[in-house]
């Protein structure tokens, strides 16, 4: 049974846009500015409907935006109806486990999905809240800070070694769809629980799917496709963080500049002198065949210019608060994996080739 807000043919013309669009000769429904119209409030079964007990204390209210949405599994049983009495019946459920058995006020997280599709209000007051686009409700689902940062979206059934059935999957996309129109979240700011703490969840497969997720996302809310990163080029004259990361490098590899920020002549010379010892063109110019030479791979326990490199890049240019000591511990290793995460890459600590180019691209 299908859920109310369930299109077939929506989502399957979405999917198939550029072939079926241009073979029928019907009009683009995607492009810029006509998809976003075409994300609308999908069909939410409220706390109310299906019969929520009052929280035992009141929630807090985040007088701010989200800036991200968390997915999680139920870790429950896949072997349970699709109906609305299906959907009502897990809604209670998770009431019980939080207020019973965790002694919290009301369902940790803000929305739940159920395996037939269904949508339905979790912690109460977050269906208001996401409507005014500015406020939500502080859910308890994962951890500190992302509670507070954060939409939780269960969805029913355990995802570890099988995919959620399509009609969840579905849901998924449309709800998280009207979650960042409403906040203005890019659909790339979704995760998964287990990218902010240690635990399954959601599953291995439901996990995998997230970058589908995000693209069918962005698809529905009519945004480009982020463009991939490329080295930068920096040569005489380019000042700032790039320049800083060049010249912390030289002196990684034996050729010791001042770390000014400003691309001088000794630095050029100094590029020139590297690109020589590399068999590279010295032309004194930074881009793409330099940087993946010049470059050093570093994570826990490195030490030296190459991490101050790093270090200088996460909080300078990132944003995320990071001491530059040129001593690669937990700290700044907690920062690259925070940068990881906001970037959708493999979340392991490594400033490699992919996690170098994302940082000074
Ligand atoms: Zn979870």
């Amino acid at each position: 049974m299908l859920p109310p807000n369930y299109s077939m043919s929506r989502r399957n013309l979405i999917r198939g846009t550029v072939v079926a669009g241009a073979a029928a000769g019907t009009t683009m429904l995607i492009g810029i500015g006509s998809a976003e119209a075409e994300v609308s409030e999908p069909s939410i079964h409220s706390a109310a409907d299906w019969g929520a007990r009052p929280p035992s204390s009141p929630s807090q209210i985040m007088n701010t935006r989200p800036q991200y949405i968390v997915v999680h599994h139920t870790a429950s049983s896949n072997n349970v109806g699709d109906t609305q009495a299906d959907a009502y019946s897990i809604a209670r459920a998770i009431q019980g486990w939080h207020m019973d058995e965790n002694d919290w006020n009301d369902s940790g997280q803000q929305f739940t999905i159920s395996r037939g599709g269904h949508v339905l209000e979790g912690r109460q007051g977050s269906l208001d809240r996401i409507r005014t686009g500015s406020s939500f409700v502080r859910g308890i689902h994962a951890g500190s800070p992302a509670n507070a940062e954060s939409i939780g979206i269960e969805n029913e059934g355990t995802y570890t070694s099988v995919q959620p059935p399509e009609a969840l999957y579905d849901s998924l996309v449309d709800f998280c769809a009207y979650i960042c129109k409403q906040y203005g979240i890019p659909a790339s700011q979704i995760f998964g629980h287990r990218d902010f703490m240690a635990t399954q969840c959601p599953g291995d497969q439901l996990y995998a799917r997230l970058p589908q997720l995000r693209a069918d996302v962005a698809a529905l809310l009519g945004e480009d496709p982020a463009p991939p990163v490329e080295w930068p080029v920096v040569k005489r004259g380019t000042v700032g963080e790039r320049t800083r990361s060049v010249q912390f490098l030289l002196s990684e590899h034996g050729i010791d500049t001042v770390a000014d920020g400003d691309f001088g002549p000794t630095t050029e010379t100094n590029v020139r002198q590297f690109q020589s010892t590399k068999g590279l063109v010295d032309d004194g110019i930074v881009g793409p065949k330099t940087w993946p030479e010049l470059i050093v791979a570093v994570s826990v326990g490195a030490k030296g210019e190459a991490v101050k490199a790093v270090q200088r890049q996460l909080n300078h240019t990132h944003g995320i608060a990071t001491v530059v000591d040129g001593d690669f511990g937990p700290g700044t290793d907690t920062s690259v994996k925070t940068f990881q995460q906001r970037r959708s890459l493999v979340v392991d600590g490594q400033v490699g080739p992919i996690t170098w180019k994302e940082l000074v691209g």
